[in-house]
């Protein structure tokens, strides 16, 4: 094959690929020009997670710098800190590849990781039952506000660990309609974490209708929480 050839045959190749590969990106994360400047991507909808997570939470940690999102070529959607070896506060969200083409859970993923950013724990497992709770229960919101959407939490969540703690925060949305005011309390009474040493007894002060137990499970660490058999969001008053 001579060179010209060669050439035609290499631009044909890119050509397919980029084409496959455009196909099948969402077109609703792909910006498009419109009166207002462009559409909103996942670039633009992280500004807005971060404003509402931030208005219902707290100021999220400054120090560290989210560099941005990407699509990870297998596992699950999460924090990665690449700049750690180097002492550098640096942060990924990475969502997962099959929500590429899936608009709505790119969304309801990177609302999820948006919790986990505003007090990063750069790679510690020390993360709560509480704050993944917390972090689920937002991204439901967040598409729910957003899109809008009605999403089914129990076909959400696959893992049945999310769905429950999904469940005792919701609990506590339903038992206190100041709720995002005491999180954002008991985020400030907790050096400003949601997971870092926080305690039962710190979330029976701050959600005082919660039980024993349920304030207990809340504060375990969530990787290696083995729920109490049966446990069920605290009844209503
Ligand atoms: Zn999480």
């Amino acid at each position: 094959m001579n060179w010209a050839i060669m050439n035609k045959a290499l631009i044909l190749a890119l050509l397919l690929c980029t084409s496959s590969w455009a196909e099948m990106i969402s077109s609703d994360l792909l910006a498009h020009k419109n009166n207002n400047g462009y559409t909103w991507t996942l670039t633009s909808r992280l500004g807005d997670v971060i404003a509402l997570a931030e208005s219902s939470f707290g100021k999220r940690d400054t120090s560290w710098t989210i560099l941005g999102v990407e699509f990870s070529s297998d596992g699950p959607p999460q924090l990665w800190f690449p700049g750690s070896y180097d002492n550098r506060h640096d942060i990924i969200i990475q969502l997962t590849k099959s929500s590429a083409t899936n608009s709505i859970q790119s969304f309801f993923q990177l609302a999820h990781e948006v919790i986990h950013i505003l007090s990063p724990s750069g790679g510690n497992d020390n993360v709560t039952v509480f704050e993944e709770g917390l972090s689920s229960h937002f991204s439901v919101r967040y598409v729910e506000s957003r899109i809008p959407v009605r999403l089914k939490p129990n076909e959400c969540f696959k893992n049945s660990k999310y769905l429950l703690a999904y469940h005792m925060i919701q609990d506590i949305y339903t038992k206190y309609p100041d709720a995002d005011e005491r999180i954002r309390s008991l985020r400030l009474k907790n050096n400003n974490s949601f997971s870092s040493n926080l305690s039962k007894e710190l979330i029976k002060e701050v959600f005082p209708k919660i039980d024993e137990t349920n304030a207990r499970e809340l504060a375990a660490i969530f990787c290696t929480w083995e729920p109490v058999k049966g446990i069920q969001p605290s009844p209503s008053p």
